[in-house]
């Protein structure tokens, strides 16, 4: 029998579709109210007027970038962040019409076209740039010019014009008339450390950027510069807008941070048992036998592994949650399956749900706890949730 929890949740996903997801053996659930509500939460820290930007790059952080696009724009963002021309065309192909700007700067002369014809709004990062774009528009019939975001390097080293230099960019970008500049921005390095000091560094910088702007009489309509962690830590990083990802999905760009909002994790991860089996003392499971039964044990198989997403660095280190127990998993991480050590609980059957990653009453595995163990962050963990995977939307 599944638990009336279980039962619960398969209904949840089954929805009107039944036959489809009943028969999945793993999928990822998207909690769309909770994203609904995170955004809610972290919009009650911005002055009124202040902007919001969903960044749902990278399929949303693994999420589904339309439906979690559509809900945020529901709840209250106003404009989209993703990182590809191709991503933004996804979206409005699937009729998005909010402003999208392309947070990525690396663009084919084809894909200038398609910014233009997609009415997509891209990061220009030099003087270089800008020209380029330019020349490639004026071959193109446009009825008005292209809304374009200037970058500023203000200390993250990555895309963007020296602040410095700022003036002499905006200046040759104001004079080209097949662009219009919709804002200047930049992007913080080091905004989810308590430690304050290049934060601070990085927005005296870009404050002077903007000062030696207005020196030059040029008006900017918008100003950017917090992501998720400058957002929740400092409410003079917001200016005009706030580009927020992580903190949408539910997730804390550090622990320091964690009493600024409440948020709650958006993405489960599901699967089925396969296959239960009892083990005599000494069997080796899976690939290279890295784990040896010191006793008899119940094991469970479960239809999910690596090629879903699941890292292989987790093996023999990671947990389960079977009926709301956390139980551990044994041997190697196989391509297709996981195996569980089910001896607490010897009575799950074939075809019962398990949570990845997920909540079960009390009990709660999160993206956080698997970057902890791996020493990575909790972004390299939502986004590594592969295709294979059905996205299904609850709520
Ligand atoms: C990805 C990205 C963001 C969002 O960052 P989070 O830390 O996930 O909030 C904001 N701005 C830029 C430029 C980005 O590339």
């Amino acid at each position: 029998m599944l638990s009336n929890e279980q039962n619960q949740s398969l209904s949840s996903i089954v929805g009107g579709d039944t036959y489809a997801w009943v028969s999945q053996r793993a999928w990822v659930e998207i909690n769309l109210k909770a994203l609904s509500n995170n955004i809610v939460q972290i919009r009650k820290l911005l002055q009124p007027g202040t902007e919001f930007m969903a960044v749902v790059k990278a399929d949303a952080y693994g999420h589904g970038a339309v439906s979690v696009a559509q809900t945020a724009l529901k709840a209250g963002a106003s404009w989209l962040g993703v990182a590809t021309v191709p991503e933004g065309i996804e979206l409005r192909e699937a009729g998005i019409k909010a402003p999208i700007l392309i947070l990525g700067a690396s663009y084919t002369p084809e894909q200038i076209q398609a910014i233009a014809e997609w009415q997509l709004e891209p990061t220009l990062c030099s003087a270089k740039q800008a020209l380029i774009f330019s020349d490639i528009l004026e071959t193109i019939n446009l009825d008005s010019p292209l809304r374009v975001h200037l970058k500023l390097d203000t200390g993250m080293s990555r895309l963007g014009t020296h602040w410095q230099n700022c003036s002499e960019f905006v200046q040759l970008v104001v004079r080209l008339p097949h662009l219009n500049i919709q804002s200047v921005y930049s992007h913080l390095a080091t905004a989810d450390s308590p430690d304050r000091t290049v934060m601070d560094l990085q927005h005296q910088r870009f404050k002077s950027a903007i000062a030696r702007i207005k020196d030059v009489g040029i008006e900017i309509p918008r100003l950017h510069l917090a992501n998720s962690a400058g957002t929740l830590s400092d409410k003079s990083l917001h200016y005009d807008m706030v580009r927020v990802g992580l903190a949408i999905y539910g997730f804390y760009p550090s622990d320091h941070l964690l009493s600024t909002v409440d948020l709650q994790p958006v993405l489960q991860v599901k699967a089925r048992v396969a296959h239960v089996k009892t083990i005599e003392q000494g069997a080796g499971v899976s690939y290279g036998h890295t784990f040896i039964a010191s006793e008899q044990m119940r094991l469970a198989v479960v239809g999910i592994g690596y090629a879903d997403g699941i890292p292989r660095n987790l093996s023999n280190n990671m947990q389960v949650l079977v009926r709301g127990v956390k139980v551990p998993q044994v041997g190697a991480i196989t391509m297709d399956q996981i195996m569980l050590d089910i001896s607490a609980i010897p009575d799950v059957r074939e075809g019962e749900i398990v949570t990845i990653l997920g909540s079960e009453g009390n009990e709660q595995i999160t993206a956080q706890d698997w970057a902890n163990q791996l020493n990575t962050i909790s972004w390299e963990i939502l986004c590594s949730f592969k295709h294979r995977l059905p996205r299904v939307n609850i709520a």
